[in-house]
C-alpha cells in the first residue's frame, strides 16, 4: 500500500469515526472513566405495566445498537493504529498478509480469510 492509499484510508476511517462518535453521542452517553465505552441511559415512559415493558425493549434495542457501534468504533482506531505503525493487513493470529481484495471489501479486517472463517465457527 503506497502512501496516499494509506492517508487516504485514513482520512475515510476517521471520517467514519466522527459519524459513529455522534451516532453514539446521540443514543448514550459517554462513560468519562471508560474511553470508548457509552451508557445507554434507561427511557422512563411511566410506570404502568405496559410502559415498564416498552421501556426494557427499548432500552435493549438502544443498547445492542450501541454495542454494535463501540465494535466498530474500536475496530477502527485498532486499524488506525496499525496503519501509522505499518503493520496493517496482516492477519492478528496466524500473521499472513490479508488478501487486498478482503481489505478493499472490509478495511477493518484484522484476520485473514481462513482464519475468519475458522473464527466464526468458534462463536
Ligand atoms: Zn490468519
Amino acid at each position: 500500500m503506497d502512501i496516499n492509499e494509506k492517508q487516504k484510508l485514513i482520512k475515510s476511517l476517521q471520517e467514519e469515526e466522527k459519524l459513529i462518535l455522534s451516532e453514539l453521542t446521540e443514543l448514550a452517553r459517554k462513560n468519562p472513566n471508560v474511553k470508548g465505552d457509552f451508557n445507554v441511559p434507561f427511557p422512563n415512559e411511566g410506570d404502568s405495566l405496559d410502559e415498564n415493558a416498552r421501556e426494557i425493549t427499548e432500552f435493549e434495542r438502544t443498547k445492542a445498537v450501541v454495542d454494535n457501534l463501540e465494535k466498530r468504533l474500536k475496530d477502527i482506531s485498532t486499524t488506525i493504529e496499525k496503519l501509522n505503525a505499518n503493520s496493517y493487513g496482516v492477519c492478528e493470529k496466524c500473521s499472513v498478509e490479508i488478501s487486498a481484495d478482503r481489505l478493499q471489501a472490509m478495511p477493518t479486517a484484522n484476520l485473514c480469510i481462513n482464519c475468519a472463517k475458522v473464527h466464526s465457527h468458534e462463536v
